[in-house]
């Protein structure tokens, strides 16, 4: 009978992962005498080596907990045995002590992209009906059924109409501090390369959120053709006329733009992780950080997001940073994020769900060191805020939440294209960007095939290396920019709300 198999990251590491799909029974055998002492499913961890109670159980050649009990050889190591330590402390850190050297460029790669006005690139040629406020959204969204179905196929260079709606805009502390927050990611959506940074713009009247101040600095964006109100407009049938009329007219813009050549360096990629799982740190994050290299190395921005998934292993990315003020921007998000859960009465450990905990993640230091593997291994080459548009090339670690959709709200204020790798598996998906696809396992692309557009779990089984899974990405991302490919969550239109941070108070 073959050996069982297990995956060890690093060397110093005494657990490892079991890859056979159907787990390890008991008694099973592993290529150099380790043997199962119990039933561990699928993605879960063995102790390669017994580990005395109090010791550091070690997985990517870092601490993810302390054994709290003696655990032989063999055994499963659940969440239970292990002592969450704490997260690394925020004044001891490592500042631009490591800093990669530079990638050899990676020259003449292109894409077919939209060339904006203000010199951005869109991957889409999409309206984009923009709203300061819920309560105008079931109108526009009204207007949008009937404009995709009677109107928009005269105009066949435009991908799609968007309505960009959300829960924002009235019954809100508009003046307090975290309300900044809410306002700039809108704004920056509502002017989304995508859109070709001209939306319409849909607002009730009495709302807090005027459109003057959604859009403070960009106030050409506001002339009269491009605003409606719905509390200036005459009943229902003629708000709707009326904004048909509005659409027809930027339709006709939209319909004259083509794809051009653009070099890879005007694409904006977001990286985020959705139902991790233990593989995922082995499989789809490594060999999306191998494509987040090849995307750098081609002068493109990358962005790796989520606070409460960096948090724990913010002491490998400090050194990385290019300078000693990007390092401090790091760990001035990090206190941010640690303030903001602490005033909620959390920590960092609320972060792990259900689906991450069968998946074989034990805590938040183990999905934390799994999720940063994303990022690749270039230099940490700005910050931004939640919200912020980023405009730096390189690695850019982008402030959001962990949340899925909150976070993928909170890229597309900068990001043209987004990737998003899963172990448990989500149909998630955008409606502004292309959403690329990756599992952590073979058996969740062979069960959702039609959903999982790459499969990076043949990492694990040996069927590919990383650097093959990360170049197959690389071209694939350069193809659906291209509109030459379609990603399933396009073909499907599975498009989430849009849900933008709000940290401020409802009133
Ligand atoms: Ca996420």
């Amino acid at each position: 009978m073959a050996p069982s198999r297990c995956i060890r990251v690093h060397e110093r590491d005494n657990v490892a992962i079991v890859v056979d799909p159907e787990g390890a029974r008991s008694g099973a055998e592993f290529s150099g005498g380790l043997t199962a002492r119990e039933h561990i499913p699928q993605s879960h961890k063995i102790a390669i080596s017994t580990i005395e109670r109090g010791s550091p159980v070690l997985r990517y050649g870092q601490i993810i907990g302390r054994a709290n009990r003696a655990i032989p050889a063999g055994s499963w190591v659940r969440e239970e045995m292990l002592d969450l330590p704490a997260a690394p402390a925020l004044e001891q850190l490592a500042l631009a002590t490591n800093v990669p050297a530079p990638l050899p460029p990676l020259e003449g790669r292109t894409f077919q992209g939209f060339r904006n006005a203000d010199g951005s690139v869109g991957t889409k040629n999409i309206l984009g009906i923009t709203t300061t406020v819920q309560c105008v959204a079931p109108t526009v969204d009204y207007a949008v059924r009937r404009l995709k179905t009677e109107v928009l196929p005269r105009y066949p260079n435009v991908d799609d109409i968007v309505a960009i709606t959300h829960t924002y805009g009235c019954g809100i502390a508009i003046e307090a501090p975290g309300a900044a927050i809410p306002i700039r990611t809108l704004k920056h959506i509502s002017l989304h390369p995508n859109v070709a940074g001209q939306p319409l713009v849909v607002s009730l009247g009495c709302e807090k959120l005027q459109p003057q101040r959604l859009f403070a600095n960009a106030l050409p964006v506001l002339e009269d053709s491009n605003l409606i109100r719905l509390q200036d407009q005459r009943g229902f049938a003629e708000t709707v006329a009326a904004l048909m009329r509005a659409a027809e007219r930027q339709l006709e813009f939209l319909n004259r733009r083509e794809r051009r050549m653009c070099p890879a360096s005007e694409l904006v990629v977001g990286l985020q992780c959705g139902g991790s799982d233990a593989f995922s740190g082995v499989t789809c994050n490594p060999a999306v950080g191998y494509a987040a290299d090849l995307l750098v190395r081609a002068g493109a921005t990358v962005l790796f997001s989520e606070v409460t998934e960096v948090r724990d292993a913010v002491h490998l990315l400090t050194p990385r940073a290019v300078n000693e003020r990007v390092a401090l921007d790091l760990i001035r998000e990090m206190r941010w994020y640690d303030d903001y859960l602490a005033k909620g009465q959390a920590d960092r450990s609320a972060n792990p769900t259900p689906g991450n905990k069968r998946g074989g993640l034990a805590n938040v230091v183990e999905k934390a060191l799994g999720s940063i593997a994303k990022a690749g291994s270039t230099a940490l080459m700005a910050v931004a805020g939640h919200g912020e548009r980023v405009t730096a090339k390189g690695l850019v670690f982008a402030a959001t939440p962990a949340s899925d959709f909150i976070c993928g709200t909170q890229q597309l204020a900068s990001m043209n294209l987004h990737i998003f790798t899963t172990g448990e598996g989500s149909p998630y998906g955008l409606a502004l960007v292309p959403v690329v696809k990756v599992s952590s396992r073979t058996a969740l692309a062979e069960k959702w095939p039609d959903l999982i557009d790459i499969d990076a779990g043949r990492v694990a089984t040996g069927d590919c290396t990383l650097e093959e899974a990360g170049r197959e990405i690389f071209e694939f991302v350069l193809d659906v920019a291209s509109g030459r490919k379609k990603t399933w969550a396009d073909h499907w239109g599975l498009h989430n709300a849009l849900a933008p941070f709000n940290p401020g108070p409802v009133t």
